[in-house]
Formats: C-alpha cells, structure tokens, sequence
C-alpha cells in the first residue's frame, strides 16, 4: 500500500539540453532541483515514477538534530532553517514546523547515552533538554505512566511527508526549472572521460553535470559505468491512524514506539530500527563491507524473503540504454509490509496511548532505507565519472537533512562556499574500511 502522498502535474517534453540534470525526485533530488533553478541554472529533474513516491514519502517527517552523528549534524542545524526559509522563500507548505522533539526512557544506560550527546551538542551550540523523571512523566502525560527520564530538543521539528518533495517541486517549476515524472534515467553518457549526457527512456539530455539522487538505486545505476558504490537497503514497515486523539505529543520517541503527528491530524506509528533485510545478489556483494554496520544493527533486524530480489533495485545486471531496465518495471518501489511488525506496532502504540483507541488505521506501508557502509550520505563529484555528483546512501535520516543536502549539491555544481564541510559526505571515504566509524543513530 503506497503511503499518502500529493500528486503533482509534470510535462512530457524533455529538454535537448540542461546546464545540470538531476536523477531521482526523492527529498534530496528536489532540493538540488530548487536550490540550482534558484541560482538560474537551467535545470531538468527526471523522476522514473512519481515525485517524492519512495522513502521521501514513506518516512516518519523527523527533521532532527537530536542524536545526530557529528559527520552530519552542521548539516541537520542548517537544514532546520533551510527548511523555514524554503517555505517563506517560495509560499509552498511542506508542513514544516519547530515543534520539538521528544524521547521518553526508563533505562539507564539510554539516558546516560543522550545526556552524553546533549553535553557533546552543547559544545557546538545545540541546546537540548535532560529530563528527569518528574519532567519526564509531565511532559508525557499521556502515557499516564512514570517514567525514569528523556530528553526534549526544542528546535528540532517535523515536516509532512506527503507534502514536502511536492511542494519544493513545485517550486522548482515556479523558478522555470523543467520536471520530467514518469521517466527514468537509463545510463549516462561521456566524452573524453567526463560526462557528457543523461540518456533517458524519453530521450537525450545532453549535458555536462548530473546528480545521482536515486536513492535505493544509486547503486546498480553507477554499475553500468563501472563505479562501485556500496550500497544497502532494510525494509522498514510502519503505519498511519487517523485524527481524534487528543493530547498526544507532536512527535515522541521510545523504545517500544514512535508516534508523529501528520499534517491531516492522524499519527504515524513505527518502531525505530526495526526492519527486514531482504537478500540480493548486490547485498552479497557488499556484505563484507556492511560487516561493521550489521554487527551494530542485528538486534533490530531480521531475515526478509524475495521482495527484493523481486523489487530489481539492487540488480546486478547490466542494462543497454535502448531497452526497458528495471528502473521501468518497477516505477515505484513498494514492498509489502511485514505484517507482524505492522500489528505489534499498532499494539504497542495504543498501550502507550490509549487514546489512540479512538482512531482507526487509515494506511500501512514499507518502504526500502538505503544505508552506506558508515551510515553517513555519500555527496561528492565521482573521482571516476567526473561531472557525475552522487547524493545517495542516506542511511534512515535524509528527510530532515534534505534541504541541506540539496543546498550542499547546488553549492558543488556551481562552485560556491559550501554550506558545510563537504569531505565527511564524499563518496571516495567508503573505498576504505568501515571499521570504527559506522554511525549513531
Ligand atoms: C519508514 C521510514 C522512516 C524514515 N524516517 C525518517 C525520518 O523521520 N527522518 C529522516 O530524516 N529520514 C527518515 N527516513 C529516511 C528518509 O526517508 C530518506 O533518507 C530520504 O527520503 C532519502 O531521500 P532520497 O531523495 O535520497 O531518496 P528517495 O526518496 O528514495 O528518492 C529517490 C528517487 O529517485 C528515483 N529514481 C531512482 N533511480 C532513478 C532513475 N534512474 N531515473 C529516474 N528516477 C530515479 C526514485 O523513483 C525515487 O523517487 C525514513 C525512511 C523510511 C523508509
């Protein structure tokens, strides 16, 4: 089941020629759009499906600084206030707002790791809140329990799912930018070593920079040009229920259960961490190099079945460039949900809240996280296709980076001051080992 998304016009003619193509119309792919088109770059944005269809749609809306990684937290605090200036910039709602994020614990050892990230974050000018047990059980009433502790980050927010990749790529036609849905980018092509066009199943592009933000299927699209890209994806199945509970917190996490309020008044339920690995020949392939991550991550995970190799995501094929490639016969990608997850989770939440009890499951879905090897997005120009910037491996956290993320790529195609240190992001890192360095989540 697709989960809720608003569905925007795009047109049918491509452009012979752009100043920058960008791949991929998930969160990241649309803020590159935005912030290139904003810089009158003449820019066309190609989606295989629809627009925001796959995890930019399919995710929680957590736009967080919280327990953010250090390689990435300059980008998460630029975000948030990328995310406010979009919205006044451009008049489109993504549904963003600051209303803080909240995680309530009884376990010691939890509390003892936020209060060591909240004394880390201090030290680069992020303020979150410890609380103790009377401050925790206040502020989560709703629970009608004690609890032992948590922690409250006031300038953390939230954006609406459904909303947010169409409403910046309505922006993007707005500034003139051209956007292509319905059409998948097949392969690339290059001159003297560099890349020279974006072949579509529509047509050329010719042009001399790209974007990869292609999200699960960055890696098999750098495949058929021989550029390895280690890359990963855990299905991860989560559910929505409608409006008429009354007093719960916007967002709020715990062990046991997320629960985030949605732009229509209903709540997402999910359970952080918890997916489906799903075998496949590329993640044999890279399974030496997910090592680390796995290790980190097992307690969480459990074995899947074929969705994957079914999905043709992580193919291992090599496709012509004249052909239907998998990208076409699977327009957008939406693997069943793992039923017993599903139930728990709707189980858990309304034991955590009974006043969800006054709502009723309004949608159920899946949808594929694509992970590198450390846990950190891959954002650089390929030392081996130059011209070709890659944006994927998002690794569960993009949503509330995207606009950061974005503005990190127009600032590398265009040459500016980057918005932030670009070497932790660069794709050239993962040919090294992993070991040590996978993140926090
Ligand atoms: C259940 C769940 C919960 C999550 N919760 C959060 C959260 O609360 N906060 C957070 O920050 N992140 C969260 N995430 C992660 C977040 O959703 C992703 O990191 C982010 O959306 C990735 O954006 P993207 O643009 O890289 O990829 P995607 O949104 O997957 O977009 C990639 C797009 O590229 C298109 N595409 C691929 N190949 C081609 C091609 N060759 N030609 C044309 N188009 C192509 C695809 O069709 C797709 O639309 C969650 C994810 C899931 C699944």
């Amino acid at each position: 089941m697709p989960a809720p998304l608003r569905h925007i016009e795009t047109t049918e003619t491509l452009p012979a020629s752009a100043d920058v193509v960008v791949i991929g119309g998930g969160i990241v792919g649309v803020f590159a759009a935005y912030y290139l088109a904003k810089r009158g770059m003449k820019v066309a944005l190609i989606e295989k499906g629809r627009i925001g269809a796959e995890q930019s749609s399919r995710n929680w809306g957590w736009c967080r600084q919280q327990n953010r990684d250090a390689r990435e937290l300059p980008m998460a605090t630029k975000s948030l206030d990328l995310w406010e200036r979009f919205a006044a910039d451009s008049g489109e709602d993504t549904g963003f707002r600051r209303c803080g994020l909240f995680y309530l614990s009884n376990d010691e050892a939890e509390l003892a790791g936020w209060a060591r990230w909240r004394d880390f974050a201090r030290t680069v000018g992020v303020t979150t809140h410890m609380l103790d047990s009377a401050e925790a059980s206040e502020r989560g009433r709703a629970t009608g329990r004690i609890w032992k502790g948590g922690v409250f980050s006031p300038t953390d927010g939230i954006a609406d799912p459904a909303n947010a990749a169409p409403a910046v790529a309505r922006a993007i036609m707005a500034l003139g930018g051209s956007m292509h849905q319905m059409c998948a980018a097949r392969g690339i092509e290059t001159e003297g070593g560099r890349l020279s066009a974006v072949v579509t199943e529509k047509g050329t592009i010719r042009t001399k920079l790209a974007v990869m933000a292609g999200g699960a299927w960055a890696s098999s699209f750098c495949r058929q040009f021989g550029v390895r890209f280690p890359q990963a994806s855990v299905r991860s199945s989560i559910l929505s229920v409608s409006a008429g509970a009354e007093g719960l917190p916007d967002a709020l996490h715990t062990a046991a259960v997320s629960v985030t309020r949605r732009g229509d008044g209903g709540y997402t339920l999910a359970i952080s961490g918890r997916g489906r690995i799903d075998p496949t020949a590329q993640q044999l392939r890279f399974s030496r190099q997910f090592l680390p991550m796995f290790l980190r991550r097992w307690k969480s995970l459990s074995p899947g079945g074929l969705e994957g190799i079914r999905s043709g995501h992580e193919s291992l094929t090599r496709w012509r460039l004249d052909e239907e490639t998998p990208m076409e016969r699977m327009r957008i990608l939406d693997p069943a949900t793992d039923a017993s997850t599903i139930r728990l989770t709707h189980q858990r939440a309304l034991d955590l809240f009974p006043e969800l009890r006054k709502t009723t499951i309004t949608a159920a879905w899946a949808g594929y996280i694509d992970s590198t090897p450390d846990g950190v997005p891959a954002i650089g120009e390929l030392s081996e296709m130059p011209g070709l910037i890659l944006a994927a491996g998002f690794s569960g956290h993009g949503f509330g980076i995207g606009p950061g993320a974005g503005h990190l790529i127009a600032d590398l195609v265009t040459g500016e001051e980057p918005l932030v240190d670009p070497k932790p992001y660069h794709p050239d890192r993962l040919h090294a080992s992993v070991w040590g360095k996978v993140a926090n989540f």
